[in-house]
Parts: C-alpha cells; sequence; structure tokens
C-alpha cells in the first residue's frame, strides 16, 4: 500500500478563483452582459520589450548551428545573466552582491515555494496577513505550518497588516525562525520604508531567524525612501535570502525567469549548533532538482539590463503605473479606503461600512460590472477588503473608475 503526503490533505481546495469565476458566469448569464472590466487580472498584458523579443530570436538561431547551440546550461544560470544582475540590480545600487551568490531560476513562485526544502519542518513560520498563497501553501505541504485549528495554522504566525496599522506589521511575538516578508506587496500594493524595514532586520539578526523576502514588485518602486533590496539594509546579509522575478519586471510570465539571492555569509543552524552556510544549501538543493532556465529566456533576462531594455521596460512599467494612479485616485474621491498603487501595480480598498469582501464583489459586479479579487481570499486580515489591478488597458482603468462613480459603496 501506497501512503500519500496527507499534508495535501489539510490544504484547502483553491476556491478563490473558481468561486470568482462562477460568479461572473452566473452574472453573465443573467444579464447577458458582456460589458465586464477585470481589474482582477493578476497578469501582466503588455506585450515583451523589443529588446527582450530581439534577444530571444538571436538566442533561437544560436540554437540553429553546432558551434553556439546550447544545451544543459548551469544549473545557478548562465554568468553573463549573473555579472548583469550583480552589476546592475545590486552593485549599482551600492549593494554588494556577487555573482556567486545569485541562483537563476524559472519564477519567484517556484523558489518561494521551494526554499523551505533547505530548512528543517521544526522551524516555526511567520508571514504577514494577507499573504501570497504559496508560502502558506509550501508550509502546509511539508507539514511545517502543523495542524489547522478554528482555521489558523499552529506553527504560522499571521502578522495582520490593515488600515488600522498602516499596512506596517509589527514584529513577530512568536519567536519564529523563518519569517517571509514580501515588499512591495501583493495583494496590499504597500511597501515599507528603510526605516520601517531595519526593526525585522534587527530581530532576525538578534534571533538568528531568517527573512525571506520576496521583491518581485522591485521595478515598481517610485519612492526614494523605499528599499529596492533587503540588502540595502545594514546586516541583512546575515539573514535575509532575497527573491526576484522578470515576470512583472519585464512580463515574462510566459517566458519564466527570476533569481533568488542567498548570501555566501548567510548561515543556520544544525540540531546539535553546527553552523550551514545556506548558499552551499541552497545551490546543491538547485543542482538535484533543478536544471536551468532556459538558454532563450535568460538572454531575454539579460538584454532588459541594455541601455534600450531599460528605457523599454520603464516604459510598460509606467504604463500599469499609470492605470494604478488613477484607480487609487478614483476610488480615493468616493470616500473608499484605499492604499497601495504608487509602488506597485495592486490597490487594495475598502468601504467604510463593514461590508465583507464578497459583498464587496458583487456589489461592484452587479453595480459596475467590474471584476477584483476579494481580500479575504489571501487571509483573515483580507476581510472587507478587495483587491484591483492595473494589468487592464488605460482605456478600461478610467471607464472602471468613472462606473465607480456612480455607485454608492
Ligand atoms: N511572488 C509574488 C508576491 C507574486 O505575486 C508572484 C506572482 O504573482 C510571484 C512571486 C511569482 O512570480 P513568478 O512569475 O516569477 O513565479
Amino acid at each position: 500500500m501506497t501512503i500519500v503526503n496527507e499534508n495535501f490533505a489539510l490544504l484547502s481546495e483553491s476556491y478563490l478563483f473558481s468561486e470568482i469565476a462562477e460568479r461572473v458566469r452566473r452574472f453573465h448569464e443573467s444579464t447577458n452582459s458582456d460589458d465586464i472590466i477585470r481589474l482582477g487580472i493578476g497578469d501582466v498584458t503588455q506585450p515583451l520589450c523589443p529588446a527582450a523579443i530581439e534577444a530571444m530570436h538571436r538566442a533561437v538561431d544560436d540554437m540553429a548551428s553546432s558551434t553556439t547551440f546550447h544545451g544543459y546550461g548551469p544549473e545557478q544560470g548562465y554568468q553573463f545573466l549573473r555579472d548583469a544582475i550583480s552589476q546592475n540590480d545590486y552593485r549599482a545600487r551600492g549593494i554588494d552582491i556577487a555573482s556567486d551568490e545569485i541562483f537563476v531560476s524559472d519564477g519567484a513562485k517556484s523558489d518561494t515555494g521551494n526554499i523551505g526544502d533547505i530548512f528543517d519542518i521544526c522551524n516555526s513560520v511567520a508571514m504577514t496577513d494577507p499573504v501570497y498563497p504559496v508560502y502558506v501553501d509550501t508550509n502546509v505541504m511539508s507539514g511545517r505550518a502543523g495542524a489547522n485549528v478554528s482555521g489558523r495554522w499552529q506553527n504560522i504566525e499571521m502578522m495582520p497588516c490593515t488600515f488600522d496599522n498602516g499596512f506596517i506589521p509589527e514584529l513577530p511575538k512568536s519567536n519564529p525562525a523563518l519569517i517571509y516578508l514580501c515588499f512591495p506587496n501583493n495583494p496590499t500594493g504597500t511597501v515599507l520604508t528603510k526605516s520601517q524595514l531595519k526593526p525585522f532586520v534587527d530581530y532576525a539578526l538578534e534571533h538568528k531567524s531568517i527573512i525571506l523576502f520576496d521583491s518581485a514588485y522591485e521595478a515598481f518602486i517610485t519612492e526614494d525612501d523605499v528599499p529596492h533590496s533587503i540588502f540595502e539594509i545594514e546586516g541583512a546579509k546575515k539573514c535575509a535570502i532575497e527573491f526576484r522575478s522578470y515576470s512583472k519586471t519585464a512580463g515574462f510570465t510566459g517566458i519564466r525567469c527570476g533569481y533568488t539571492v542567498v548570501p555566501r555569509e548567510l548561515i543556520a543552524y544544525g540540531r546539535n549548533g553546527e553552523q550551514y552556510e545556506l548558499n552551499k544549501l541552497w545551490k546543491r538543493r538547485q543542482c538535484t532538482k533543478f536544471n536551468g532556465a532556459s538558454y532563450i529566456s535568460q538572454r531575454g533576462a539579460e538584454s532588459i539590463y541594455s541601455e534600450e531594455g531599460k528605457k523599454q521596460v520603464k516604459s510598460t512599467i509606467d504604463y500599469y503605473l499609470r492605470n494604478a494612479k488613477i484607480l487609487l485616485e478614483g476610488c480615493q474621491s468616493i470616500g473608499l479606503q484605499a492604499t497601495g498603487g504608487i509602488n506597485s501595480p495592486y490597490v487594495w480598498i475598502s468601504s467604510n461600512r463593514g461590508v465583507s469582501s464578497w459583498q464587496l464583489f458583487d456589489l461592484l459586479l452587479n453595480e459596475c460590472h467590474l471584476v477584483g479579487t476579494p481580500g479575504v481570499g489571501f487571509g483573515p486580515s483580507g476581510e472587507g477588503c478587495f483587491r484591483l489591478t492595473a494589468f487592464n488597458t488605460y482605456e478600461k482603468t478610467i471607464e472602471a473608475v468613472n462606473r465607480l462613480k456612480r455607485v454608492s459603496i
């Protein structure tokens, strides 16, 4: 008899997006209206920039000749991309990250999900709430989350981020070994300034915990005092791993490329107190379970660091940021509580009248023919809130705000 990993049975069905689809289907059936604007889109919609397209065409041509053909590449990524990352994303900002601290991958979902492999399942965990569901679910799958009692995972401390605390989480109370932070945040679109992030680094150093810092939305940062990397904070190389992605940065959601930074000086401990370098452990894990991102994706990623590539990528990000600003200001102008949208493609709203997330969903669907994502789907602290995304077109975003202005929420 084969026994399954029963932790999978602990996971609830991911009903959020299927429930949204079902409600939209029913709405469509009863009204026959095709006039729906989707502001729940979590995927980019604009085409790839010309620099990436040209680089990937050239990379395909390389594959056509035995002298330039590329088969299996290095598991940690090609040197040309690791060097470009080290130079452009770190050294240009005064952060000393070497290319052998960078591990190129097929994206941040895999890396944030897989990182748990190098940590014992006895470690307790903390994460912000609402949260990108991958952090919770992968800890459940490995058994690290513990039992679920009345909707709470016993080994996961949720750190609420709400309008009441200005989306600045309090430091954890349970002395967690692993702390997931995601800034700019999905789903709330909020950020921490350097001085707000520093206490987390100090806490992790003091408690010998590791911060898992997801900065998949770093490219959307517009404000000066918001750190692009956790390694801008003194001491972070001794307590943090950072995840980055080209998905939202350069529209690579379908191409697949990202990377993870594991500083060489980062250590964690064995049960008897022996010290282990996490860079070596992650390298070992990747070499065993991952065969590298494709040569073509990595050439595409490299191209966004060229002068032309940088300008082109920025212009697409600016397009989404303009949509985000329209959404944010539109929602604020009709008296909704609204945040995010300045350093992120997400705007997080709440009605002041105690309306639940799903009530807000139904109201916006029925009254405005708008679809977004109920905040409660991202965690208990998301109840009453709603996520709008900036990934639709400029024209549809303007129309969405006009519709919002016509109803009372
Ligand atoms: N991290 C966060 C916070 C995200 O929102 C997403 C995608 O939506 C990812 C990671 C996944 O990125 P990738 O496409 O690189 O796997």
